[in-house]
């Protein structure tokens, strides 16, 4: 058994296994392909760019043959993908394009071009596409096969315009609450992480990465890895992560994926301890293809082989950096920007710079992935019979998941639900935007698209007015975002807080919608993570009118309220549901649907006391005390996995089928669940394992298992959830995952059970 990345010999049984059909077409190409050919192959560039390539410039979607004549007949190039032209367009415009890309690249390299997009949160980039809430509202629902649909979905609609890659889904930890990208990803936890990504994976592909179906398509992990937790929050800015937490979390998304067959995995454009990612050998080929024998494909994320010259300083030419990034593992160059990458390349292997083996297994794996697509048969298909396509039936999914992943965070005195025949004063500048409800990569990179895409569907303001009347509900913002397209996404205009509050007066309640207006990638760097003042000011002004006010927060990531959560009766965090957040708000605040989401992160009440659940406990914050609970420790807004619905629920006989494990077995933990309070409701039941004692400080808690179930009023359910012995291993300061002898314990709800370690085993590799 060889690694296809080296020749290395593997025990590994392989992630994927080999189709010796598609391998025996891999190797026929190989032999006959010039160097010219097999560089273009490792090539994806983004349509403006082609005019670098030398073919004349041309505005606007329409992509000409003789453009393309340039880039694919001369330079051979093997990829092509979204943005910058990234904006939304028709399927039909979309099958157009790709039909005359594929006609080129058949004619003039007999090999079919792959085409990626950043359908990230659902159909992002067709218009009439299904929109589904971003990764970390996903998160909050707590439900692995609402993630999965939707990423079947999405498959679903990619295909029906005609492009069979898409670069999600998003398993970055989003760790750092700064971090203009928290959102795209399924939160701050790795378990969730992992799980949310294996079901968006098989969701996104199907059940056989050999062969991807007509509905489906490959996925892109990514970014890998570490990406969330730059040291000065910032985006892209450089990280230090310890050994064991990249191995043992981080890692942990892409471990999980890439057995549950992920075809191909984007790198992180950052720098940890000193080294770029794109140069990171260790974790490119031995990680990820050596140790996991996965013959999958490695991106670049954007340009960012030209970055470890010209902003990371590691190389002192270009040429360098090519041949750095080439000999860590990199397979395919996102957008060299220039045609030099393939001169430069050439020059490499022809020096022996870069050894011909590294070539050949890089262009093995792109051609890999569009055999394993089916491209090489269909290079690109009939859109007709994707009918399904924008349907209700969609649509349902994603209202779906937009109400489970709308989190009550307070509800006092019952100010929700709103019953119906209730004066509103809708105020706040997300009540009545798209684009807020959106957030980036929505018919455009920063989400500034979305007013206009998605004017069929509804605001906050809209989806109230259907629910509660036109008559009932009075709109005054207060505070508007200035309508800056791309950049500047977070300037207000000057706020008319005086009308909001006089339109209170004819108020049974206020709904102030707070929060951030679209942002992505750097442009959605923050200098305070506390919310904006005059949207604070609002709050407070209308807090003097005594009305009852219900905070809705609409933002990426949690923004600092603590001075205008003790004046809010109620908070929703609806974070950024998409389309359809606005409809799913409504039915949550009527009470026509309840609230079923826990917050996937944690929510910060102050700046200095940044803090993820499973922290490491200190004596000095006080955490010995048998307390085990960091919220009051860290002194956080609301902790990771809280949430409030309009039932009330209880733990009871929390049990496992054994005391004494070792790491081999499978431990089988039930709890009992059930509805105390007098509406329908779904439970997301979660379960944490603590370790008492081990040779590196233990996590303070640590998600290990989840599961949603729903229960009427009065019902109780049994929840069984498995935990095998080795999931309670962690990875040591001497970088090997171990499982210690000694004694831990299992949370579930308020219910603890002591559970004892017979043996301690220690593991060489990255597997558990
Ligand atoms: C982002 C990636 C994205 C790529 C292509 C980059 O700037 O970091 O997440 O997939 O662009 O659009």
């Amino acid at each position: 058994n060889f690694c296809a990345c080296g020749n290395v010999e593997n025990k590994v049984a392989p992630a994927i296994p080999a189709d010796p059909e598609i391998e025996a077409n891999i190797q026929q190409w190989l032999e006959r392909m010039t160097l010219e050919e097999k560089i273009g192959q490792m090539c994806e560039i983004t349509i403006d760019v082609v005019t670098d390539f030398g073919a004349s410039k041309e505005k606007g979607f329409t992509l000409s043959t003789a453009m393309l004549d340039t880039v694919i007949g001369k330079y051979k190039i093997g990829s092509l993908l979204n943005v910058p032209l990234s904006v939304a367009q028709e399927k039909e415009k979309w099958a157009e394009a790709i039909k005359i890309i594929q006609d080129v690249s058949m004619k003039e390299i007999g090999i079919p071009c792959i085409y990626g997009v950043d359908q990230i949160h659902g159909t992002t980039y067709t218009l009439g596409g299904t929109m589904f809430p971003q990764g970390v509202n996903m998160g909050a629902t707590f439900n692995r096969e609402l993630t999965r649909k939707g990423a079947e979905v999405s498959a679903y609609e990619t295909k029906a315009s005609c492009i069979p890659w898409t670069y999600a889904p998003v398993v970055d930890l989003g760790r750092d609450p700064r971090w203009s990208r928290m959102w795209e990803n399924y939160g701050e936890d790795c378990y969730v992480n992992a799980e949310m990504g294996k079901a968006a994976v098989s969701g996104f592909q199907g059940n056989d990465p050999n062969h991807i179906g007509a509905y489906n398509v490959a996925a892109c992990m990514k970014h890998y890895m570490g990406y969330g937790v730059p040291v000065s929050g910032k985006d892209r800015t450089p990280s230090s992560i310890s050994r064991s937490d990249m191995r043992e979390k981080h890692f942990a998304p892409f471990l999980a994926a890439v057995r549950n067959g992920a075809l191909s995995v984007m790198v992180n454009s950052g720098v940890d301890n000193g080294l770029p990612f794109h140069a990171n050998r260790e974790f490119l080929t031995e990680w990820l293809k050596e140790d996991l024998n996965w013959d999958g494909m490695v991106v670049t994320d954007w340009a960012d082989i030209n970055n470890l010259c010209t902003r990371d300083h590691i190389a002192a030419t270009k040429k360098e950096a090519i041949k750095i990034a080439i000999n860590a593992g990199i397979d395919m160059s996102m957008v060299p920007y220039e045609v030099s990458f393939c001169t430069y390349l050439k020059e490499l292997v022809e020096e022996g710079e870069v050894p011909m083996s590294r070539i050949d297994d890089a262009v093995a794996r792109v051609l890999r992935l569009k055999y394993r697509l089916g491209l090489f048969d269909n290079p690109y298909w009939d859109i007709r019979k994707y009918d399904k396509f924008g349907s209700k039936e969609f649509a349902d999914i994603a209202l779906q998941a937009a109400e489970e992943s709308e989190v009550l965070l307070k509800n006092e005195g019952e100010v929700l639900p709103i019953v119906k025949g209730k004066r509103i004063l809708l105020t706040g500048p997300n009540a009545n935007s798209m684009r807020c409800l959106n957030g980036g990569w929505s018919y455009s990179w920063q989400g500034h698209l979305a007013d206009e895409c998605a004017g069929a569907y509804n605001t906050i303001y809209e989806s109230l007015c259907n629910k509660y009347g036109k008559e009932n509900v009075i709109y005054e913002p207060g505070v508007t975002y200035a309508s800056y397209k791309n950049d500047n996404w977070w300037e207000e205009n000057t706020p008319e807080i005086g009308k909001a509050v006089a339109a209170a007066s004819r108020a049974d309640v206020i709904v102030a919608c707070i929060g951030e207006n679209s942002y992505c990638e750097t442009p959605g760097n923050l200098t305070d993570l506390t919310l904006s003042e005059n949207q604070r000011n609002l709050v407070k002004a209308l807090a003097k009118t005594g009305k009852p006010i219900v905070l809705v927060l609409n933002e990426g990531r949690p923004r600092l309220i603590n001075d205008i959560e003790p004046l809010a009766q109620g908070v929703i965090n609806v974070m950024l549901p998409s389309n359809y957040g606005g409809d799913a708000l409504a039915n949550l605040m009527a009470g026509d649907a309840n609230f079923s989401a826990k917050l996937p992160f944690t929510y910060p009440k102050y700046i200095n006391a940044l803090a993820t659940y499973d922290y490491k406990p200190c004596e000095n914050l006080g955490q010995m005390g048998g307390n085990y609970n960091y919220d009051s420790v860290m002194d956080v807004q609301w902790p990771f996995g809280y949430g409030l619905s309009y039932t009330t629920y209880k733990y009871s006989n929390l049990r496992a089928d054994k005391a004494l494990f070792s790491a081999d077995d499978e431990i089988v933990v039930t709890v009992d669940v059930t509805n105390t309070g007098k509406v329908a409701g779904k439970e997301a039941v979660l379960l944490f394992s603590k370790d008492l004692v081990a040779s590196s400080t233990p996590d303070n808690i640590r998600l290990r298992n989840f599961e949603k179930i729903a229960l009427n009023p009065g019902e109780t359910k049994t929840v069984k959830m498995i935990i095998n012995g080795s999931d309670l291993a962690f990875v040591g300061y001497d970088g090997k995952w171990r499982l210690e002898a000694g004694d831990f314990k299992l949370k579930c709800g308020d219910q603890w059970v002591d559970l004892k370690c017979a043996e301690t085993k220690v593991w060489e590799t990255p597997n558990k």
